[in-house]
């Protein structure tokens, strides 16, 4: 991992610039990635706004575009240079590119000032915006905005602990550090406040919040599970050996608390789980998806799994579109996988030739689509609490409380309410009903 002091603040040869802080009054944000990724471009818009710069407009060329990066698969890095591209070529001012992807686009930008994730971002960013642009805080902003988001993401902890030998996040963002409770709260009551409905835990690792101080995750749910006017709690994503019976028996006490787990699978074949170092066997993985099935009111599971780890074998893929058929995920999100520098898997013995990663993607593509319309078709003619957060054409559209998407004929002053719908379609894409109530 590089040192702090190694990282460049700058993607190419320094340049000359001044200050010129009376010329930036406009911005616009690029962000990819994750809910942290989405959590930290809000408080960058946040900055910025402190600092009298306000959002382009539409058509408007922005005077400072921030493109705030993802690093995890080499599509997100091609993506992040698009976009960093992009910004270059219709700023008018100044171009910020920050996340985890900076270092894999050292060297291709000029001009364009650099503040790369890792302990420390938040600080590093606001020195860059005071010391390189002469951007002054000129009054405080607590609160910052999702755009169109009816839902809120909580940062409660960054970097990560495990070493899973694919990933390069901890490369970047650095070992696990969490938010005191007490911080956590203070901000979670604020968005509650602002009207969020639902708020999402979100985290590089949320099962590690609280470890290295004595405590667990379970408590830091419990305590937001109690603040008054919440509605909605969801947990963005979990390691499977961090869904403890503790943990469940919170979310099964409380109403707020969405029967829906993130529980990334990654493979359904020992052997790989093991060369990939990610820490469980299939029977853990499986026994946690049953010990959640005892605890939740039928919980949805959705997953992220990567196909043509090295080694894979033929073997080895069906065993995990057999783990995906016996789990019944609701969603997977499917990635290839592509060797990422630095990380142990990059140079892992026997690839899977790309031919064969494309075709085992057909076939798992393929079953995800299956799961989702059995998943959904379960809920035909029941009805779902949908927290509604859009409306086009007399249409609304929103997630019901195990995150499958619902479409329904409405008034458009249901955005932002938690709407009861009778379903009576379903297919691979989400469920489709009429509008009831509100509940
Ligand atoms: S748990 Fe594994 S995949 Fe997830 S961030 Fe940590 S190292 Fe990366």
């Amino acid at each position: 991992m590089r040192s702090e002091r190694t990282i460049p603040n700058r993607l190419s040869a320094p340049v000359q610039l001044e200050p010129r802080e009376a010329t930036v009054g406009t911005y616009s944000i690029h962000v990819l990635g994750c809910k942290v990724n989405q959590y930290e471009a809000a408080q960058i818009a946040r900055w910025l706004e402190s600092r009298g710069i306000r959002p382009a407009r539409e058509g408007e060329t922005a005077d400072l575009v921030v493109v705030h990066t993802c690093g995890v698969t080499t599509a997100a890095v091609r993506e992040s240079r698009e976009l960093l591209r992009a910004a270059e070529r219709t700023a008018s001012q100044r171009v910020i590119v920050s996340g985890c992807a900076v270092e894999d686009l050292q060297g291709q930008a000029k001009e364009v000032l650099a503040v790369p994730s890792g302990p420390g971002w938040a600080a590093r960013f606001q020195e860059c915006l005071e010391q390189k642009l002469g951007l002054r805080p000129r009054r405080e902003l607590h609160l910052f905005r999702f755009p169109n988001h009816t839902r809120a993401f909580l940062k409660v902890q960054d970097g990560c602990d495990l070493r899973c030998t694919y990933c390069v996040v901890p490369l970047r963002r650095g070992r696990s550090h969490d938010r005191p409770l007490e911080e956590v709260l203070a901000e979670a009551r604020g968005w509650i406040q602002a009207g969020h409905r639902e708020l999402v835990v979100s985290g590089v690792n949320v099962g590690l919040w609280g470890r290295r101080r004595g405590h667990s995750l379970d408590e830091l749910v419990a305590a937001l599970l109690e603040l008054p006017g919440l509605e909605r709690l969801r947990l963005s994503s979990l390691h499977p050996r961090d869904l403890t019976d503790r943990l469940l028996e919170v979310l099964a006490n409380s109403p707020r608390a969405m029967p829906q787990i993130h529980l990334p699978l990654q493979s359904g074949s020992d052997a790989v789980l093991r060369a990939m170092r990610r820490g469980y066997t299939v029977q853990q993985y499986l026994e946690a998806v049953e010990r959640a099935r005892r605890w939740l009111n039928e919980p949805a599971f959705t997953t992220d799994i990567i196909v043509g780890f090295p080694g894979e074998t033929e073997e080895d893929f069906d065993a995990t579109l057999n783990v995906a058929r016996q789990v019944g995920f609701s969603r997977i999100h499917t990635f290839p996988f592509a060797p990422r520098p630095g990380t142990p898997a990059a140079t892992a013995p026997k690839p899977v030739p790309p031919a064969v990663v494309k075709e085992r993607m057909r076939r798992l593509k393929e079953l995800a689509a299956d799961l989702a319309r059995c998943a959904h078709q379960q809920w035909c003619g029941r009805s779902v609490c949908v927290l509604v957060e859009e409306w086009k054409d007399g249409t609304a559209g929103g997630y019901s409380e195990r995150y499958m998407p619902v479409r329904f004929a409405a008034p458009s002053s249901l955005v932002g309410t938690v709407a009861v719908v009778q379903v009576e379609l379903a297919d691979e894409r989400g469920l489709y009903g009429h509008w009831v109530c509100a509940p």
